[in-house]
């Protein structure tokens, strides 16, 4: 068991750190109160080769693990970009996981590659507006025609739709009264992003304003045969191998944004005067900060265990759920901790933590809510009934 980075992953965390150090906070600040999708980073990122990361290398990956797609996705967050850093290449990132599970050589050869050098722009449609959580109960439907399926539906919060020309999305092909399991049924495509049979409409949103989530409006879609991925009614299944690396992203990126918040607290509480010394001179100011420390580093350690068993083929649903539950709490802690050391300048854009705090909330809500987490943990570690 190693609690350290070895050489190869410290050399990975300083790579992304350099990539990171030319995008100021002001940069960060102006994208989010703009909307503007940071382009110049995601470009960089591509060209250090970030965005392979964790894809294989012969399709132009660098094939490392999770635990090095968490180093460099924590290294983003943890810089001051946040979640509008890190939202903005996590697809990248592990999206495009199912395809290489359970795609073909042709559809390796043919998607990988561009996704991996940033040309094609992906994003990932399994929300819906009247199923939820309840991804069984989607209601996109895919119908075969005699060269693929033609689709119909409505997605809700799919990020970085407007800027996406491919997508990522499950719909039923077959009837949920016509499958053993209603899990059974649903099936992936990966398309292009026609825009003259889907409709992106932006929502107004809380925060990460600089990566856009849309509802679709999804109308006759026609798809060629070579979109299905893996076997048709099958695509509940190959989204559940993604979950985990994904809950373990997010836990680490959540986490990034904590220390970046807890950063910038001290730093003010050093130098704010107030009663003829500073701030943080005060154990009511120290404390949060302190508490808030040890549960980012708390929640890291479980997070990087996930990663570790991912890597290692083990087992690490509940890990990964756990850490994905404390990472976002303890990221969220440590960002209202920050804005209030901050007093009122906690509240103001020019220190950033306010970003921080609005941001914070995403990973307490998205991919999974907490809730869920919990209901897995009781269920699946506890062995308690099944809730819902
Ligand atoms: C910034 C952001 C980006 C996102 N990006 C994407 C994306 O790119 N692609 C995509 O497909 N989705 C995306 N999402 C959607 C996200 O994954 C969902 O919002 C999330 O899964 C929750 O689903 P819901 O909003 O439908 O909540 P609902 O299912 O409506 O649930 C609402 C609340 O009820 C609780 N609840 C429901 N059922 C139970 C139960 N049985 N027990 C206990 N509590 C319960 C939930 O925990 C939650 O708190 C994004 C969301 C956000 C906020």
């Amino acid at each position: 068991m190693s609690f350290w980075l070895t050489e190869e992953q410290e050399a990975i965390r300083e790579g992304v750190q350099r990539v990171c150090d030319g995008f100021t906070d002001e940069f960060w600040r102006e994208t989010d109160a703009t909307g503007t999708f940071p382009e110049p980073f995601v470009a960089q990122m591509a060209a250090g080769g970030w965005l392979g990361a964790a894809m294989p290398e012969c399709y132009g990956g660098a094939g490392l693990g999770l635990t090095e797609a968490s180093i460099v996705m924590q290294t983003v967050a943890q810089s001051g970009a946040g979640f509008s850093g890190a939202s903005a290449i996590h697809l990248n990132i592990f999206g495009p996981m199912p395809i290489v599970k359970f795609g073909t050589d042709w559809q390796k050869q043919t998607y990988l590659p561009p996704i991996i050098s940033g040309q094609d722009k992906m994003c990932f449609a399994v929300t819906e507006p009247n199923s939820g959580l309840d991804t069984s109960s989607l209601e996109t439907r895919a119908e075969r025609t005699n060269d693929g399926y033609r689709i119909n539906g409505r997605k809700i919060w799919t990020t970085s739709a407007q800027r996406a020309n491919k997508i990522i999305l499950i719909a039923r092909t077959t009837p949920k009264d016509q499958v053993r399991k209603p899990t059974e049924g649903l099936s992936l495509f990966y398309t292009d992003f026609d825009r003259g049979r889907i409709e992106a409409k932006p929502i107004p949103k809380m925060g990460r304003r600089a990566v856009e989530c849309n509802t679709l409006f999804i109308d006759d879609l026609h798809v060629p045969k070579e979109a299905l991925i893996g076997e048709e009614g099958q695509g509940f299944k190959y989204l559940l191998q993604g979950l985990n690396p994904e809950r373990v992203l997010f836990a680490v990126e959540a986490i990034g944004l904590g220390r970046a918040a807890i950063a910038k607290a001290a730093q003010y509480a050093k130098e704010r005067i107030v009663f003829g010394r500073p701030i943080g001179q005060n154990q009511g100011v120290q404390h949060p900060l302190a508490k808030s420390w040890a549960e980012l580093e708390a929640a890291n350690l479980l997070a990087f265990k996930a990663a570790a068993l991912y890597d290692a083929g083990k087992e690490c649903g509940a890990e990964a759920n756990a850490a994905k539950y404390l990472g976002a709490e303890a990221g969220f802690h440590a960002c209202e901790a920050a804005v209030l050391a901050h007093g009122g300048m906690g509240y103001a854009r020019e220190y950033d933590v306010e970003r921080y705090f609005r941001e914070a909330m995403i990973a307490r809500i998205a991919p999974v809510s907490r809730e869920m987490i919990l209901n897995f943990i009781a269920e699946r570690v506890l062995g308690l009934p099944k809730s819902y």
